[in-house]
């Protein structure tokens, strides 16, 4: 029998480069064509879910203690392979509150990668996760944003629900006072903000915007009247 789901796979594979709907599909935080996502949570409330990538890292712990000052809980999208190299700091993110959730084991780019490689490293990172931490993640974000074939079965094997964001901070390559502008702007009800207490699997990487940024940030945030959730907090719409 003709593999409909295959054939389409493949047509839309060979017209990479020249489909801007493909470009969609693969980037959009909106979009769900090529796995399952979330990029906004409920909007009852004024509740904002305060998400960082690629760590854990050197600059995590100081992370913790600004979050812990402001008494905010996040949600933490860990690479696999950071969890190994620091599982002390994995198991301290735990520790203190946070949820942990599944960000690849090596951070690569998943366009253009084989099915069994998307799902290896999804499931190699499951399992760096659960044995370094004892939590087995629910939520998925993909690398750079950037979806592919074959992450909508990985997710589905693994039981994996995908999250992208409302905002993402840039807080990678952009000034202090213009993150901290960004992240500000994208406050509204449900939103989920995206920033970095890692760079990949980078070793001690200089976070110093992010930690500004989260120090500036949530005072704001709190005088107007938000208060922070974690993914699986803000996604639920009676939470009360
Ligand atoms: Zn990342």
């Amino acid at each position: 029998m003709m593999d409909w789901g295959r054939l389409f796979e493949s047509v839309a594979g060979a017209a990479v480069g020249a489909s801007a709907g493909l470009a969609y599909a693969v980037r959009y935080p909106g979009s769900s064509l090529l796995a399952p996502s979330v990029h906004r949570g409920a909007t009852t409330r004024k509740a904002i879910a305060l998400t960082f990538d690629d760590g854990p890292s050197e600059s995590t712990p100081e992370l913790l203690d600004v979050l812990a000052a402001f008494g905010a809980t996040a949600t933490f999208f860990v690479c696999g392979a950071n969890a190994r190299r620091l599982p002390e700091i994995a198991r301290a993110v735990a520790a203190r509150g946070h949820e942990i959730a599944n960000h690849t084991d090596t951070h690569p780019m998943l366009y253009g990668k084989s099915r069994e490689f998307i799902y290896q490293e999804l499931a190699q990172a499951q399992n760096a996760i659960e044995s370094v931490t004892g939590v087995r993640p629910k939520y998925f974000r993909a690398p750079y944003g950037v979806r592919w074939f074959g992450l909508r079965q990985a997710q589905e094997r693994l039981d994996l629900k995908g999250v992208m964001w409302t905002t993402i901070a840039l807080d990678w390559k952009w000034p202090a006072d213009r993150v901290i502008r960004r992240v500000l702007g994208g406050a509204k009800n449900g939103a989920i903000l995206c920033l970095h207490d890692g760079r990949a699997l980078t070793p001690k990487p200089d976070i110093r915007v992010t930690l500004e940024t989260v120090r500036a940030v949530l005072p704001k945030l709190m005088e107007q009247g938000f208060h922070f959730e974690k993914v699986s907090e803000i996604l639920c719409p009676t939470k009360s």
